[in-house]
């Protein structure tokens, strides 16, 4: 039986929920017209009115709204409502460029906050539970997300927020946290690190871990959940949308229910701007059907996942998405190939490295380079140069086999890539240097 912080929301008919979505946005909709003058320009120049959209259906008539809307806009430029009703500013990360802003009204922390409250539910949190949480605090969504969340729930709560990873050990251990919630990176990292200390994975309090902010496999899933004796759940969202809580993994681990009540999602394909049907691969865009202070229609993520509507075992109704694939953004095209870094983590964790790499493409002589820097897992370690030729050809070869193209495999000792305390960079691609 699973746990839920808003049963009857969570567990909705599809009829209640489309009833909700449709009274909501016909709202939401003359209140952005009259509001938000930027996005009426843009409804003017499509030809929409807000008499045209009277169900979720009629969204697809809607403009998009993309990052660089959101950039042109800065600051002020999206608000929805009178800076006097907002009581919170967040900032995105910057991994993709200037960072954007968004704004909150206390009915928009509220609802950000149930929806972080339902992940950690959905994860088995009870008011009984000890929630770590080292995502970081202040301008970035991730703490002060869950850290509601949590009040909400009723764990107490212990607001690390991320670094220090000696105290953030040492809490865990004398508090006994039993959930723990910071970005997958993080927590392969925490693991790694209690391990060298000499813990084993059951001397620990932890049950569950709510990890998100970053794309991650299911590979990094096995491993994190074996070094730190626990079951990780997936939570996706956005700033632009409030930030952590958007989804949510349910018991079943196969994909994040959306808030449906909160926010309606589409496909689309990201070439055309066509909403594709369910179950296609394509990118996510967002509707927030009640939020105030910043109410983005149609908002384009970038992420690139899919949709289903296939009935969950835990009784949530919620369409589900899957894991985002990674951004857009992050797909490398190298020698006309296109590749994920969340391919190449899979191959490296199936072939039993850690999750410690680096992929750094440059061009040489008018042809792309493409070099991956992994580390020895320490049992594997050797300095026998034959060893270190033959492993380092048999994941070409994997990797060769999963991505059509081999790079160049660089085997580093133990310990010399740099560790993540919040969002990982994986990537350095030099090319962009000579354009
Ligand atoms: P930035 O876009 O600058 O990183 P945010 O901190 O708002 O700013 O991050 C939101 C982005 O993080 C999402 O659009 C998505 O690309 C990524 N993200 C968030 N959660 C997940 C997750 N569970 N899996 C994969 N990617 C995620
Ligand atoms: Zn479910």
């Amino acid at each position: 039986m699973s746990n839920y912080y808003q049963k009857e929301i969570e567990t909705a008919s599809r009829e209640e929920i489309l009833k909700i979505q449709n009274e909501k946005i016909v709202k939401q909709v003359k209140h952005v017209y009259e509001n938000v003058p930027y996005y009426r320009n843009l409804m003017d120049k499509k030809g929409v009115k807000p008499e045209d959209i009277q169900s979720v259906d009629d969204i697809k008539k809607l403009p998009f709204l993309s990052k660089d809307d959101l950039r042109e806009a800065y600051p002020y430029g999206l608000l929805g409502t009178d800076l006097k009703n907002c009581v919170r500013i967040q900032s995105t990360s910057g991994t993709t460029g200037k960072r954007v802003v968004a704004f909150y009204t206390q009915h928009d922390v509220d609802i950000w906050e149930e929806c972080c409250a339902r992940a950690i539910m959905a994860a088995g949190g009870t008011n009984e539970d000890v929630c770590q949480i080292s995502y970081g605090y202040g301008l970035f969504t991730g703490g002060p997300g869950l850290n509601g969340g949590s009040h909400k729930v009723g764990c107490l709560t212990l607001p690390m927020s991320s670094g220090n990873t000696d105290r953030q050990l040492q809490f865990m251990m004398d508090l006994g946290a039993t959930i723990l919630c910071c970005t997958p990176s993080y927590a392969a990292y925490l693991g790694e690190s209690l391990a060298e200390r000499g813990y084993k994975p059951e001397d620990n309090k932890l049950k569950a871990g709510i990890f998100g902010a970053e794309p991650w496999t299911e590979e990094m899933r096995k491993s994190i959940e074996k070094s730190l004796g626990i079951k990780a759940y997936d939570i996706y969202g956005l700033t632009e949308t409030s930030g952590p809580g958007v989804s949510f993994e349910c018991e079943e681990q196969t994909g994040m229910h959306i808030n449906e009540d909160h926010f309606y999602a589409e496909i689309i394909d990201p070439k055309t701007g066509e909403v594709l049907p369910e179950g296609t691969k394509g990118e996510l865009v967002f509707t927030s059907l009640d939020k105030e202070g910043f109410p983005l229609l149609r908002y384009r993520t970038k992420d690139i996942c899919i949709l289903s509507r296939k009935k969950c075992s835990c009784g949530r109704t919620h369409v589900k998405m899957t894991k985002p694939l990674g951004r857009s953004d992050d797909m490398m095209i190298i020698r006309g190939v296109n590749v994920f870094p969340s391919q190449i983590e899979a191959v490296l964790l199936k072939e039993g490295y850690t999750p410690n790499y680096q992929i750094v493409v440059d061009r040489a002589n008018n042809t792309d380079t493409f070099d991956i820097y992994v580390e020895f897992a320490p049992e594997q370690f050797s300095d026998k140069i034959a060893d270190v030729q033959a492993r380092e050809k048999a994941l070409n070869a994997a990797m060769r086999s999963m991505l059509g193209i081999g790079p160049k495999i660089h085997l580093v000792a133990p310990k010399t890539i740099t560790r993540s305390e919040g969002k990982a960079v994986r990537v350095i691609d030099k090319r962009k240097l000579h354009d």
